[in-house]
């Protein structure tokens, strides 16, 4: 069977409009290079919004992902399956983690751990143990739940009424979560750097300050790392540079490298409230989507990699800061690793989204973070060249705007 031809003009026509994609159609990626429908190329500092950290076609996962599809593509939770097997004891080994429940997505991990927490608060405490403190700008999924949790009203209006029980706090403010904090509260829920929110770094004061809170009320503190995760910013998970352990992980985009996967990492002690029929997937645990994250892990958990990180995350920094010294735009550089976030001064918040469309124009993909912040959350293994020769393009887009602005 031959394909039909398709362009940009058939999305506007069969899909719903929740999405507005950029003009051209991407149609082939290697490492992090990008081509699309006239073999334009482009250099890629989206990472598919902090999920190819391999980058594309990495030969490791397509050779895995070959075999697996040889053998066993799915079976569901009647059966377990050893790709499953091997991913759950390599996710608990290189964590804090005992147990794990996978699943196909950030939102559904997110899903899981809130579910997780209001069960261990009433199995343990009762019904009256149920209020969810989360922070304001948070991002934490599209599910009903996961929108009512996340900081952001925007995503959740037009949508009520939403789950009960939750309260938004200023995010990094020690006293307001003193004061909010009770012994009806059964989790806090937090990214250590908000992603969606505009890369903003959690103060590690607060971390800790929220653990200790967390521990003297009998809460769980939940940390969502499904954009932080997976060697993003350093380390394998961002808790383990801030010297805090969480009682719930959500762990996606990354894990899979680009196919679909979640999980959701907990203790013994919380575990056993997701007793067996109280919470389930059809294709969680699938064995297509953990034989590609057992590599994505064995190759990302490697102290060679992880350095590699620091050291690429400060060629981004350098080259932004001698973009900065010649137009003046940035006021803040956020972030940790290669989750970087630029915030604009204030004469161009609003405007982000000019400066992505402008840079796609260069043969160039990056991602905003809200209105004000550039964001960049490019392959971990992004070769040095390719660094150099994108952060090129963003000059040149960043003088093309200020020139048709002027
Ligand atoms: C992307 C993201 C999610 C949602 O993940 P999906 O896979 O889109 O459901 C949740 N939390 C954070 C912090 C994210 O960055």
């Amino acid at each position: 069977m031959t394909k039909q031809s398709v362009d940009r003009a058939v999305f506007d026509n069969v899909m719903v409009p929740n999405y507005n994609p950029q003009q051209m159609v991407p149609v082939r990626g290697r490492g992090s290079r990008i081509w699309d429908q006239d073999d334009n190329e482009y250099i890629d500092f989206a990472g598919g919004i902090a999920v190819t950290a391999l980058g594309h076609s990495h030969p490791a996962l397509v050779n895995t992902l070959k075999e697996q599809a040889e053998n066993l593509w799915h079976l569901s939770n009647v059966f377990t399956n050893e790709p499953a097997l091997r991913l759950a004891q390599k996710l608990t080994a290189a964590t804090f983690a005992d147990k794990v429940f996978f699943c196909n997505s950030g939102g559904e991990a997110n899903e899981a751990a809130f579910k997780l927490a209001r069960k261990y608060s009433y199995d343990n405490f009762g019904p009256q143990k149920h209020e969810i403190i989360s922070f304001e700008q948070s991002f934490h999924g599209r599910s009903l739940f996961t929108v009512s949790v996340g900081g952001q009203k925007k995503y959740r209006e037009g949508f009520e009424p939403v789950p009960a029980g939750i309260t938004h706090l200023p995010f990094n403010d020690i006293e307001a979560l003193k004061a909010a904090i009770s012994e009806r509260t059964c989790a806090v829920v937090m990214e250590p750097i908000q992603g969606e929110g505009g890369i903003i770094n959690a103060d590690p004061a607060f971390v800790k300050a929220a653990r200790e809170l967390c521990d003297e009320h009998n809460a769980l503190l939940v940390f969502d790392e499904i954009q932080t995760g997976v060697g993003r910013t350093g380390s394998l998970y961002t808790y383990q540079q801030l010297g805090v352990t969480p009682d719930i992980l959500t762990t996606a985009k990354a894990l899979g490298g680009g196919f679909p996967i979640g999980a959701m990492l907990t203790t013994d002690k919380c575990a056993g409230s997701l007793n067996f029929g109280t919470h389930g997937s059809t294709y969680g645990g699938n064995p297509l989507a953990c034989a590609v994250a057992e590599v994505v892990i064995d190759h990302i958990n490697q102290p060679e990699l992880l350095e590699g990180v620091n050291a690429k995350r400060k060629l981004f920094v350098d080259g932004l800061d001698a973009i900065n010294a010649k137009y003046g735009i940035f006021q803040d550089t956020r972030g940790l690793g290669l989750l970087i976030g630029v915030e604009l001064i204030e004469k161009w918040q609003g405007k982000a989204a000019l400066f992505m469309a402008a840079a796609r124009e260069q043969g160039l993909m990056m991602l905003v973070a809200g209105p004000k912040v550039l964001r960049m959350a490019p392959s971990l293994i992004i070769p040095d060249e390719d660094i150099a020769l994108g952060l090129e393009k963003l000059d040149a887009a960043i003088s093309k705007v200020l020139a048709s602005e002027a």
